[in-house]
């Protein structure tokens, strides 16, 4: 077995903290990283306190993984020692049904594997990559690139995807008003693949303080939730809403915001959501979901952002400082990512 250290939460009431634990030997078909930035998403506070399902603990969190890749398995094809490699949410899934032969491992008929708080085939737990290695299948490693910076590209391997992938999907663009609700790690992607791919782009935000870092991320236009005449002035305007948002808010009220034939996708996941069918019926709207990104389509997402120049705007922390970085996250207080430099583990 490999030795591994990390941080982790032993349960759901207790802080991270520094714990030993073993990784598998790299088999046939394995790529071994040594992991040298990871993100911290909201995803990983609602999973450490259980606001989704029982976790399972010990819990070492952390899906927006890169490194360099220092073993890999003698079937490998795909990639090489001293590579940059990167690993997002998803470490394994069937990739023989429908889903996966399309590349959208992440909606796996037989569901797919979490990188953290999941049970490889084996049965064994995962581990994320707030630690200093770890053993993935090639199938589930991504290629990055070494003309961006690495730990700005951390974030894109859940916050980019899981924003790139919507917008695709609803061919987001020219032509199209697209608000982003809630400027943190996601919905600064979202401002910034809204405006890559032409859409005119309004972020919505409980936070004033926002306004002039949001047009910076190249955001057209910027409006205060709290202020009711900022609300009226763009009722019944856009034809997207990508929903970043992490706590309970008044869907009826966003859903108002939406023109005629418009789509409100939630990428966020508060504990629940409150619909009245009126919110929907007066102006045939639709209210949808998506889950992160296929894998084929967040290197796709990837060899975009090298080409084009796009990373994620980060604050980098030592791992130390893990508690307060989420304690600030949950605040709406971080510009727009922590990324956790492995380096101080
Ligand atoms: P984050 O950095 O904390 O950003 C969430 C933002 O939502 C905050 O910065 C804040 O922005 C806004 N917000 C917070 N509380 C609010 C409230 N009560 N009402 C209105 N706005 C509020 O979180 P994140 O990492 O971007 O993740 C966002 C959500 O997406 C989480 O629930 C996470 O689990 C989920 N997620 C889903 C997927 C998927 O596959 N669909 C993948 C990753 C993450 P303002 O200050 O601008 O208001
Ligand atoms: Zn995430």
């Amino acid at each position: 077995m490999i030795q591994a250290k990390g941080y982790a939460a032993q349960d759901a009431e207790t802080d991270l903290a520094p714990w030993d634990f073993e990784r598998r030997e790299v088999g046939p078909h394995d790529v071994q990283i040594e992991i040298q930035y990871c993100g911290v998403c909201h995803s990983d506070l609602h999973q450490i306190k259980n606001d989704w399902f029982p976790g399972i603990f010990p819990m070492v969190p952390g899906h927006e993984i890169v490194g360099r890749i220092v073993k890999v398995g003698d079937h490998v094809k795909k990639f090489k020692v001293d590579e940059l490699a990167g690993v997002g949410c998803m470490v394994d899934s069937c990739q023989v049904c429908e889903n996966c032969k399309d590349g959208l491992e992440q909606y796996c008929l037989e569901g797919n594997v979490q990188t953290y708080n999941g049970r490889g085939k084996d049965g064994v737990p995962t581990y994320g990559g707030y630690s200093n290695t770890i053993v993935v299948r090639e199938e589930f490693v991504l290629h990055i690139s070494d003309k961006l910076s690495l730990a700005a590209t951390a974030p894109l391997l859940c916050a980019g995807i899981t924003t790139y992938s919507p917008l695709r999907h609803w061919k987001v663009g020219k032509g199209h008003k697209l608000a982003v609700l809630g400027l943190g790690g996601l919905g600064h992607m979202g401002v910034k693949f809204g405006v890559a791919f032409g859409a005119e782009v309004t972020v919505l935000s409980t936070s004033a303080s926002k306004a002039e870092a949001a047009k910076a991320l190249g955001a057209h236009h910027f409006v205060v939730t709290s202020d009711p005449a900022q609300l009226k002035a763009v009722k019944g305007s856009f034809d997207f809403i990508l929903d970043t948002v992490s706590a309970e808010h008044d869907m009826n009220m966003y859903l108002s915001l939406l023109r005629t034939n418009g789509t409100h996708i939630c990428v966020g996941v508060p504990p629940a959501y409150s619909i009245h069918p009126f919110s929907l019926l007066g102006g045939r709207k639709s209210v949808a979901g998506s889950g992160i990104g296929g894998i084929p389509e967040t290197q796709e997402m990837l060899d975009f952002c090298a080409e084009h120049n796009i990373v994620s705007d980060i604050e980098m922390i030592d791992i130390k400082d893990i508690q307060t970085a989420y304690d600030r996250m949950v605040k709406g207080d971080v510009r727009y990512r922590f990324v956790i430099d492995i380096a101080t583990l």
